[in-house]
């Protein structure tokens, strides 16, 4: 029995891997496919060379406002907040927003902007240090070029590449901390390339790679120099103190005065050399930055970044207005003309990367081999028509090659196309290729330039939408196939719990069972001999098979149950019991997937169960029972606690997820913890409820009638306490931009190490145990609270305790009415009734029951707690993307490990919390905990399957990057739900199982009932 649950378990989990990975193979295949046809470029290069100034998590709307003048006039005209960079916009440049997508991370952002294609989103995971150079980049292409910039971004592009060299600061210096000056990187990346330009720079590493000052003048005033400056300060800053605060603003002053010193670096180093103004300069971001000082997601503030761009082949912006290939380019609102002092009909906006081929087309290249970008032409000056139309050939023949060897390799590999009679059906769109690609030549050499690029355009957008066709030929096929999976493995969940674990072998009659495995077995092995003609993944094999031994499984189980007539299910209130079941957690999953998409869902829920427990309380306490009068008006008073709690924790999630800090309200949180646990001990505990919690025998030794663990209590108290007074401390240095010394970061981590062993030390009883795990998880929670958290999760220990209490007199009143049943089955209906005013007692019971239709509810109730612990302080994106402010009171050194376990923790903290009430429970109802295990995880799969559905490619690109986050943590929901109660169960293994008996009092001859 045990190793069958095990097995399941064992089964159970790598499945959920497999499932989850699942995303990997239908959503986030890599874009990139290898061997494509080199292009070739043939127009004359508008520049020698060129400078891409990256300024890491820089907002559109940040560098192009106006702000009030300096000094005190209120009438002054407002003025620029980036004078250089505004007046270039306006006047000798081309300015528009470049949209990134998400993820709106680095690591993306640059390859998106350099190579022109957009990574798939598990390439945040590949890595802040990429080591070998897997895709064609602008810096690549080039005969020389400088990287400089953080150590988290330069070596991506530079690493392995000979012709790159590469400055870098230390890694040190990337500190979040609030203190830092951020700016003075961006300084430093100013600073070293104009001593690059002055040639007064060489490093070891140059001299190691036979540089010499002689050698690095020649490649300075080559052709195709590409200059990557990468400015991390902005991200810096805005991590630290929120893109709308003053450190932010001020570093955005400090890099458009970087960029005139370093444009006049470069006038003054090249005015001697034969082509005079070959240089280059865009000037973009990789990607935003939210309100909230956090980037990853969709959000506008991180996906609308600056371009502006000027200088060699570049127009001026007030021809913008006349260029007709500025007019498609989509703007997602009208540009605030009065806040940014510019016009929206100069404004031509780009694709993140679009920007690779502009690069590639002003030094006479063609695009990036892996290139899904189509050039901006707009960007490119009229006045070279031969230029414009040479590169916007070069971009559409580069597309169609990727489009084509995606074609060959689709065909060999497509299993839909397997499916197809007559096997792949390529792009209709692109059935005439070859005849635009030769007329737009044709009409080039023509001198119809207009025309030429005309043709070039609509067969670049042709071969994009032709790419994305074939990358998704599978995606249907696919989302069926897995979509059968977990469906499959909902049965054979429900077929474990009616057959309660049961061999299903012997009670089948053998040729059904031959038969259905027969079957199974066909179908996988037909499965794998196509998969294997086709080369498809090793993973391919286990979504195709799957599904076919689900189905046995689960069928072999209810014909068992049906030969074997089992009672269970075929009597008719057991079905419509089963029926309402089945409805009702379809709808608590239904609504727990609707607070995914809006977590106010998770206040309406709250508030809907407070109102029916204040119901409950009111029939409970008025009833007019004969028995056991006492535990009803208990229960009553407890559903009233109950609903005190549910309704303490309904206004959270109509708060804002946008934490702004608020030290008062994570000191109130504070308390309010201490008054639960103080609560807990001197009013609870003496109402032994639970009846574990007897008082000692020693009573009067430890001063009166006192019960083991008070001195833990004001050991944990304290260490809360100094939990409160570092964060005030942290807090206050931080409001004031001092350093946070070492020492206090040292506190932070001591109070929360040596808060979480404290309550093994406690005694094992419901009450204490559990109050002392609450106060440890505060402890360690306390420190990691910003705003309104700490309350949170005082509110959440306060339901979970009266979760446990009610539940608990639920159970007695039950045991008792089973009692008085049982007497009139036995006794006959006028001596029960008689008997019935007889009082009732209750004991506690070791003894392990089977488990009943209550395990339903307590897995449904816990599911909802779990999934409000989640999102009672955020959402999904708020976990996406990086909150560093939660962290500062362990570490201000920028170390994404780091920082993303902190994080992990944060949400971890009342999610164990909430495990370890539902393990007491569980001991509580004398259940063994599997099935509740079992119905728990259908519940979570039955919401998996929803998401499953819900998996998007269309609409924003926020839209399709929430509906893949909520499937995956779905998906691993039920994986880590396996992580918390292990965890959770230290805790909790050491509390005894304790059941409760009914007894009439006077009557030795106990009932055992549920
Ligand atoms: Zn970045």
């Amino acid at each position: 029995m045990v190793s069958s649950q095990a097995r399941l378990a064992v089964f159970g989990v790598a499945l959920h891997a497999l499932l989850i990975y699942a995303m990997f193979d239908v959503h986030f295949l890599t874009p990139l496919v290898h061997g494509m046809e080199p292009t070739t470029a043939d127009f004359a290069a508008p520049a020698s060379r060129l400078v891409v100034i990256v300024a890491d998590g820089l907002r559109a709307d940040r560098l192009f406002e106006l702000e009030d003048a300096p000094g005190d006039d209120p009438d002054a005209p407002r003025v620029p907040r980036a004078p250089f960079l505004h007046g270039v916009a306006k006047s000798r440049g081309r300015w528009g927003i470049s949209h990134a997508r998400p993820p709106t991370e680095s690591r993306p952002g640059h390859v998106a902007l350099l190579a022109g294609f957009y990574e798939d989103p598990s390439a945040i995971t590949k890595g802040w240090q990429a080591n070998a150079v897997e895709f064609d980049h602008l810096l690549n292409q080039s005969s020389a070029a400088w990287a400089l910039g953080a150590p988290s971004v330069v070596p991506l592009f530079a690493k392995g590449i000979e012709h790159v060299r590469h400055r870098m600061y230390a890694e040190e210096l990337e500190d979040f901390a609030a203190s830092n000056d951020h700016a003075a990187l961006d300084e430093w990346v100013f600073d070293r390339t104009i001593e690059i330009l002055d040639g007064r720079s060489l490093s070891a590493e140059d001299e190691a790679n036979g540089r010499s000052r002689d050698t690095e003048r020649a490649a300075l005033e080559g052709e195709r120099v590409v200059f990557l400056l990468h400015l991390l300060g902005l991200d810096s800053a805005g991590h630290a103190h929120k893109p709308f605060g003053d450190a932010y603003a001020q570093n955005v002053k400090t890099v458009d005065d970087g960029v005139r010193r370093l444009v006049d670096a470069f006038e003054r180093r090249f005015d001697q050399t034969p082509r005079d103004g070959g240089t280059t300069f865009l000037f973009t971001a990789d990607h935003g930055m939210s309100s909230r000082g956090a980037h990853g997601d969709g959000d506008p503030g991180c996906t609308e970044t600056p371009f502006v761009a000027w200088g060699a082949g570049i127009p001026a912006a007030a021809d913008a207005a006349a260029d007709d290939a500025c007019a498609p380019r989509g703007k997602d609102a009208p540009t605030p003309r009065d806040a940014w002092g510019l016009e929206d009909k100069e404004r031509c906006d780009v694709d993140q990367a679009d920007v690779a081929s502009l690069g590639a087309s002003v030094l006479g290249m063609p695009p990036p081999t892996h290139n899904a970008g189509s050039l901006p032409v707009s960007y490119l000056d009229p006045a070279m028509p031969s230029a414009r139309s040479g590169a916007a050939l070069a971009n559409a023949e580069q597309l169609l090659a990727v489009y084509r060897r995606k074609a060959a390799v689709a065909a060999r590999a497509s299993l839909t196309a397997f499916a197809t009679p007559g096997g792949l059906r390529p792009y209709a769109p692109l059935a005439g290729a070859n005849e635009t690609l030769a007329a737009a030549k044709h009409a080039r050499v023509e001198g119809d330039h207009d025309a030429a690029v005309d043709a070039a355009q609509a067969l670049a957008r042709a071969c994009v939408d032709g790419t994305t066709y074939l990358h998704l030929y599978d995606r249907r096929l696919l989302l069926w196939t897995i979509a059968s999976c977990f469906l499959g493995w909902i049965g054979v969940l429900l077929a474990e719990l009616a057959t309660e674990g049961r061999e299903t072998k012997r009670q089948v009659c053998r040729v059904i069972h031959t038969r259905a495995t027969a079957i199974a077995v066909g179908v996988s092995c037909a499965a794998c001999a196509v998969l294997a003609s086709r080369r498809a993944p090793a993973t391919y094999y286990a979504y195709f098979t799957l599904p076919a031994w689900f189905a046995r499984r689960a069928f072999l189980a209810f014909a068992s149950a049906a030969e074997a007539g089992t009672e269970r299910f075929y009597k008719r209130r057991e079905a419509v019991e089963l029926l309402a079941t089945a409805v009702a957690a379809t709808a608590l999953a239904r609504t727990l997937c609707a607070a995914f998409h809006d977590r106010r869902v998770f206040s309406y829920l709250f508030a809907a169960t407070a109102a029916a427990l204040v119901a409950y309380a009111a029939r409970a306490a008025t009833a007019k029972r004969r028995r056991a009068r006492g535990v009803a008006r208990a229960a009553a008073v407890s559903a009233l606690f109950a609903a005190a709690g549910a309704g303490a924790l309904a206004p959270f999630t109509l708060l804002s997820i946008d934490l702004e800090a608020n030290t008062a309200l994570v000191v109130a949180g504070v308390a309010c913890t201490a008054l639960v646990g103080l609560l807990s001990h001197f009013a609870l505990r003496p109402l032994d409820v639970f009846g574990d919690d007897p008082e000692d025998a020693d009573a009067d030794a430890a001063g009166g009638a006192r019960r083991p663990g008070y001195k833990l209590l004001v050991v944990q108290l304290s260490l809360l306490w100094c939990a409160g007074l570092v964060v005030w401390m942290v807090d206050g240095l931080q409001g004031a931009k001092a350093s946070i010394p070492a020492w206090l970061h040292a506190c932070a981590w001591a109070i929360a190490a040596g808060a979480m062993p404290l309550p093994l030390l406690s005694p094992p009883r419901v009450v204490p145990r559990f109050a002392s795990v609450y106060l440890a998880a505060a402890t360690a929670y306390a420190l990691f609270s910003v705003s309104y958290e700490s309350l949170f999760y005082a509110a959440l220990g306060f339901a979970s305790l009266a979760w446990l209490v009610l539940e608990r007199h639920v159970q007695k009143l039950a045991a008792a009415d089973a009692l008085f049943d049982g007497d009139k089955t036995r006794l006959g209906s006028r001596v029960a009734e008689s008997n019935a005013d007889a009082a009732v007692t209750f004991a506690t019971s070791s003894v392990e029951r089977d488990a009943d239709k209550s395990v339903a509810r307590h897995a449904a109730t816990f599911l909802a707690l779990i999934n409000a612990a989640f999102f009672g302080t955020g959402n999904i994106a708020s976990v996406a993307s990086f909150e560093i402010s939660s962290v500062y009171r362990f570490t201000t050194r920028f170390n994404p490990f780091l920082m993303g376990a902190l994080l992990m923790l944060k949400v971890l903290v009342p999610m164990i919390t909430v495990a370890v009430a539902f393990l007491c429970l569980l001991k509580l109802r004398a259940t063994p905990p599997f099935p509740a295990y079992l119905v728990f995880i259908a519940l979570s799969d039955l919401m998996s399957v929803t998401f499953f559905f819900e998996v998007t490619t269309e609409g924003s690109w926020q839209d399709i990057g929430m509906s893949i986050s909520r499937y995956a943590l779905m998906g691993t929901q039920v994986v880590t739900i396996l992580v918390f109660l292990g965890l959770a169960d230290a805790y909790a293994a050491a509390i005894p199982t304790r059941g409760v008996v009914a007894r009439r009092a006077g009557n030795d001859a106990g009932k055992k009932t549920r």
